[in-house]
């Protein structure tokens, strides 16, 4: 079996700190605008910020828990890094042995995707399991890292992870809202929250309509970075490790119509030649780093995933810089391996992810602040409303195979009104570099999308929502809870 070795690995970093121009940190004139009217265009029960994986399943739980939900995106598709960024696995679903801890919107989502012939993943019965010819077409496909891992007795295992068609989740996620009732607003970028004392009342917006304010009871932040908390006064943190997996962007891209039979033929017949033509390509500027897509009706497509160490994720020169170099490096990537690669002769870029990956940003000190040490706990919180598979973290993961997730850690400290049900839950940076992925917000977002609409529902705040009445809110929507 082909094996990709240390010649062909990914490029972490691309030097670049120095070279970003940072004119806007510079610049210390300050202009003071003038107060205005702006219109009021919705009242509601319920404002979603944010339609990644977390503002979706927000929106969603919400609506169909009662609440008269508005969903806002600046982009014209749902489902965030998720689909627009062609991060498109959706990974540790159930534990190294192969008991399945998320469920709920995520699983719903999933199997409505896979319905439509656009998901894939192992059968339940190789969960956790060394099924030897499942390992090999996951390490082949260069997807160890998603779905392999060592058990205790020292067994390659397959993982329970789900890979998606990104056109099609963008879709189903569309369908699932309309079906839930709850509203859509695309091409809508929320630009402050609108605040009466502590308490979130509404949000401003800015799109081809000019600025305008939609009123809420509740209000979810789910905008991955933690827009909001830009004007909150609630305690926030950034920190992130330098090196660590969150302290990075990623740029993705897509190329379709590889012979990859031939390519096989290469790398396996003629092992040396392809060493030598992995070197040419990476002295000439290029990387020959490649995973192969696995869904079915994908043949022929690769995905690189180019990731790109940064501790300044939301700086928009810093985003410029990366958009323009990491672009230039692709295409020359791309031409490098259709001048030398067998297999690439006639391929070309099919796609380039519409959205920077970010995977770091601001972060709430929320009523429970998630470190480390939590997730070597072993027993559940009073007020759990997820588990999550911990599978990321070696010997770790072996002995302590979930995590869990209070409520509390969705809740701002001194703030009515607001949620957060995204990258930006209340967890230092180690907490947030395991559990910050798809499938951890889409289960923040079901909680705080539920906890909103029993709020709304009672007249009481957010914090106060008792916890038997949202975890029977959660049941009933699929989520497994100890
Ligand atoms: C390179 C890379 C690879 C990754 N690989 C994986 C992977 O394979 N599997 C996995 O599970 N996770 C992966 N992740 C992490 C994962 O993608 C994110 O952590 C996850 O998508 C976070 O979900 P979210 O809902 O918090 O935010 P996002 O997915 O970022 O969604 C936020 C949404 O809010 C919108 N938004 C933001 N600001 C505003 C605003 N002001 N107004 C209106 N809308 C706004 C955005 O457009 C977006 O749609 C990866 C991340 C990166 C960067």
């Amino acid at each position: 079996m082909p094996e990709y070795g240390p010649h062909v690995h990914n490029v972490y970093d691309m030097p670049h700190d120095a070279e970003v121009v940072r004119h806007g940190l510079t610049e210390k004139k300050s202009y003071a605008e003038p107060s205005r009217e702006i219109p009021v265009i919705r009242e509601v029960d319920v404002v979603v910020v944010g339609g990644g994986p977390g503002g979706c399943a927000a929106a969603v739980s919400a609506a169909r828990n009662g609440a008269k939900t508005v969903l806002l995106e600046r982009y014209g598709h749902l489902g965030g890094m998720a689909t627009g960024g062609l991060v498109n696995i959706i990974p540790n679903l159930a534990d190294i042995y192969g008991s399945q801890g998320i469920g709920g919107f995520c699983q719903e989502f999933i199997d409505r995707v896979k319905a439509r012939g656009g998901a894939d993943y192992p059968p339940r019965e190789s969960w956790g399991k060394p099924d030897a010819p499942l390992v090999a077409k996951y390490l082949k496909a260069n997807m160890g890292h998603f779905y392999v891992r060592n058990n205790d007795k020292g067994e390659q295992v397959a993982l329970y992870t789900a890979v998606i068609d990104p056109e099609v989740g963008k879709d189903e996620l569309a369908v699932m809202a309309r079906e839930a009732g709850a509203e859509l607003l695309l091409h809508t970028w929320v630009v402050a929250p609108i605040l009466e004392g502590n308490r979130v009342v509404g949000v401003l917006v800015e799109n081809k309509a000019g600025r305008q304010a939609l009123l809420a009871k509740v209000v979810i932040d789910a905008t991955g970075d933690g827009d909001l908390l830009n004007f909150i006064p609630t305690e926030t943190v950034e920190y992130m490790r330098p090196g660590s997996r969150i302290a990075q962007f990623g740029w993705v891209y897509w190329v379709c119509n590889v012979d990859l039979a031939r390519f096989d033929a290469f790398m396996e017949g003629s092992p040396e030649q392809y060493r030598e033509t992995v070197g040419k390509i990476s002295a000439e500027g290029g990387s020959a780093f490649f995973c192969r897509g696995l869904l079915e009706h994908q043949k022929g497509v690769v995905w690189v995933h180019r990731l790109i160490g940064s501790l300044h994720q939301t700086e928009p020169e810093e985003m410029t810089y990366i958009d323009v170099n990491a672009r230039h490096t692709a295409v020359k990537s791309w031409e490098l391996m259709k001048k030398y690669m067998p297999g690439f002769e006639d391929s070309f870029i099919m796609l380039t992810a519409p959205q920077l990956g970010t995977s770091g940003g601001k972060r709430i000190v929320g009523e429970y602040y998630l470190t480390e040490e939590d997730m070597d706990l072993d027993e559940p919180y009073e007020d759990t409303i997820a588990i999550f598979p911990d599978n990321d973290r070696g010997e770790s993961s072996l002995k302590h195979p979930r995590t869990f997730v209070p409520y509390r850690a969705l809740l701002p400290k001194g703030i009515q009104g607001l949620l957060v049900a995204c990258r930006a839950f209340s967890a230092d940076g180690e907490f947030s570099e395991f559990f910050n992925l798809i499938p951890h917000c889409m289960c923040f977002g079901q909680a705080a999308g539920a906890a909103a609409a029993i709020a709304v529902k009672k007249g009481i705040e957010v914090r106060d929502v008792p916890y038997g009445e949202l975890k029977e809110a959660l049941l009933k929507g699929g989520a497994i809870l100890p």
